[in-house]
């Protein structure tokens, strides 16, 4: 049995495909939902998971972890009572007792999982939230985006035009939004951004601080009498108010503290003023995966509200507001990456149906080298960081541009590489630096830097010079020490197709020499219609973006054929 798994940050899930649908299974307590928190009770000697573990979050702060997860794949230690826990040794905890729950609410063994990670994660995360599975007794050969997850339990693959997503994941702790693109039957990331500092917990934050600013101004409550214990009772008071807040017009909170009742009703309109730089926060990183992606808000074709936070009516109609369309929440909102997992374990274990799906992935930050800035010589230029794989580019990808030497007698140059978004090279993170020795006598001293980046984090960087072809060649890696030199010649084997120029290669060539031909034959009006759209096919080309390539191929090639018919009509 394949079982799909959402590993929250908050809260984890686990569900199954059967017969045609998703199953989500209960916990022992007989609910979906298991927080993602671990305690060490020291009386028994015993680690609680799950609601047993979050309560003692009041008591016993000291030995109980939750909010692991954005540890992945750190070496951060976590001291659980008399042991020394890393992010996936607790993970595998939580994934553990999600197995134990699932195989007694079954009564078969379970021996396999889809597990979902944001699609932000690097390989190290990646590779962590795999091993936790391991640690737990589960073999997960796959992970799956969290965002893609979501395009899936909204049956995104049963789609047949092209189609973006917008998904909008709104958890506990994290804020992700991911524009999602369907392309004859391939789904690929576009473009993932967010907030890790943002989540439901901000919301009721600001209903404690409403409360307590309240009774503070009516010196019903003295800033003296409030205690960590106090501050945590009315955080408790508040998370319930936040989630009653889609449907009661009038909220309310109520807190007995040490023989006294202190009572606080606010309006709707009270609450939003003071959610207003929260709602700020959430625009930013919407306009800014839009603007990588390259699309405007009419160009989405579906909003997909994701994560308990989204349910509120504030955030929901900012998300409608900005989108300007009513965002899908049929699927609650706080389980609809388990219904994608639980689907993409259906098709795991070879359900016909849903077998197609390639999911994609994109390099979470740029990479680049340092230059010079243009026309100017070693002692007056400008040193600046040159993007050459852009973040958010789907990768595997590969990339090049063409630099020269700063100076006429340099016989060596020196390129450095660099992750990050800064102009400043220093404020980026250095990954490698490659000396190379400028061949004698070229009378074009010009040379490419070729940045070839694949699925899981290795970087190769290449710079040819023109003129002899003359190749050097360094290999960076993620995770350095994982894999074997012989491994990484026959990865990149595998991606040489990626690395000619697209306007190399022969289909694309074919394709523009016809455009050639007919532009030749044409006149008038439809000779500038092809003059333009041969404009367009180059520009794509030069992205070096092969999905984008694909669908202008597929435009051009039908508009090419649309006007040779017109000259040519048999
Ligand atoms: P994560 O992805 O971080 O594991 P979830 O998607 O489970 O988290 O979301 C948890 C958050 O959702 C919590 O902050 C919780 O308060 C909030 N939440 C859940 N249901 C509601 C609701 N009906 N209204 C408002 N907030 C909610
Ligand atoms: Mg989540």
């Amino acid at each position: 049995m394949i079982v799909g798994i959402d590993l929250g940050t908050t809260n984890s899930l686990i569900g199954f495909w059967d017969s045609g649908e998703v199953k989500l299974i209960p916990n022992a307590l007989g609910e979906f939902l298991t927080p993602s928190v671990i305690s060490f009770d020291r009386d028994s000697e015993t680690i609680l998971i799950g609601k047993p573990a979050l309560f003692r979050a009041v008591t016993d702060t000291e030995s109980t972890i939750a909010n692991f997860k954005r540890f992945m794949g750190s070496s951060k230690i976590f001291q659980l009572g008399n042991y020394a826990l890393r992010a996936e040794e607790l993970s595998s905890l939580v994934l553990k007792q999600l197995k134990e729950d699932a195989e007694n609410y079954l009564g078969t063994s379970i021996e396999e999982a889809v597990i979902s990670v944001p699609a932000y994660f690097s390989d190290a995360q990646r590779k962590a939230t795999k091993n936790a599975g391991k640690l737990a007794g589960l073999k997960v050969e796959r992970l799956i985006n969290e965002p893609t997850a979501a395009g899936i339990a909204y049956g995104i693959q049963e789609r047949f035009e092209e189609t973006n997503y917008l998904i909008f994941d709104l958890g506990g702790g994290t804020f992700d939004v991911s524009i999602l693109n369907m392309f004859s039957g391939i789904i690929e990331v576009r473009a993932s951004g967010g907030d890790n500092a943002l989540g439901g917990i901000d919301f009721t934050e600001i209903l404690a601080g409403m409360f307590f600013e309240y009774h503070l101004a009516s010196k019903k409550i003295k800033e003296k009498e409030i205690t960590a214990s106090f501050k945590q009772k009315v955080f408790e008071a508040a998370e319930i108010c936040k989630l009653r807040l889609g449907i009661t017009s009038e909220p309310k909170m109520i807190v007995n503290w040490k023989s006294n009742s202190y009572e606080f009703t606010f309006t709707i309109k009270d609450f939003e003023k003071k959610a207003e730089p929260l709602l700020q926060r959430i625009i930013e990183p919407v306009k800014k995966v839009l603007t990588d992606a390259n699309l405007s808000p009419s160009t989405i074709d579906q909003v997909v509200l994701v994560g308990g936070a989204s349910r509120m009516p504030i955030v929901k109609n900012l998300v409608g507001r900005m989108l300007r369309k009513f965002p899908l929440s049929h699927i609650e909102p706080d389980k609809v990456i388990a219904h994608g997992a639980a689907i993409q374990a259906g098709l795991k274990s070879c359900d016909k149906a849903l077998d197609d799906i390639v999911v994609t992935d994109v390099s979470p930050y740029s990479l680049g080298v340092a230059a010079y800035t243009q026309n100017q010589s070693r002692s007056d230029g400008t040193i600046y960081f040159d993007p050459i794989i852009e973040r958010n580019t789907i990768v595997p990808t590969s990339r090049s541009r063409q630099y020269h030497p700063i100076d006429l007698n340099q016989r060596i140059v020196e390129i450095k590489i660099y992750q990050g978004e800064s102009f400043y090279v220093e404020k980026n993170i250095l990954l490698g630096v490659l000396k190379v020795e400028i061949p004698n006598g070229l009378k074009d001293r010009s040379f490419e830097i070729r940045f070839t980046y694949d699925i899981n984090g290795l970087l190769e960087v290449e710079t040819t010079f023109l003129e002899v072809n003359f190749t050097s060649r360094l290999i960076i890696e993620g995770n350095p020490g994982t894999l074997s030199e012989i491994e990484i010649h026959e990865r990149f084997q595998q991606l040489k197709a990626l690395k000619l120029h697209p306007r190399e290669q022969a289909e694309n060539k074919l394709l523009l020499n016809r455009a050639e031909h007919l532009f030749e034959d044409l006149q008038g009006e439809k000779r500038v219609t092809l003059g333009n759209w041969m404009k367009i096919f180059l520009a794509a080309l030069d992205t070096q973006d092969l999905a984008h390539i694909a669908r202008t191929k597929k435009d051009f090639e039908s508009i090419l054929n649309t006007l040779n018919a017109e000259i040519c009509p048999i």
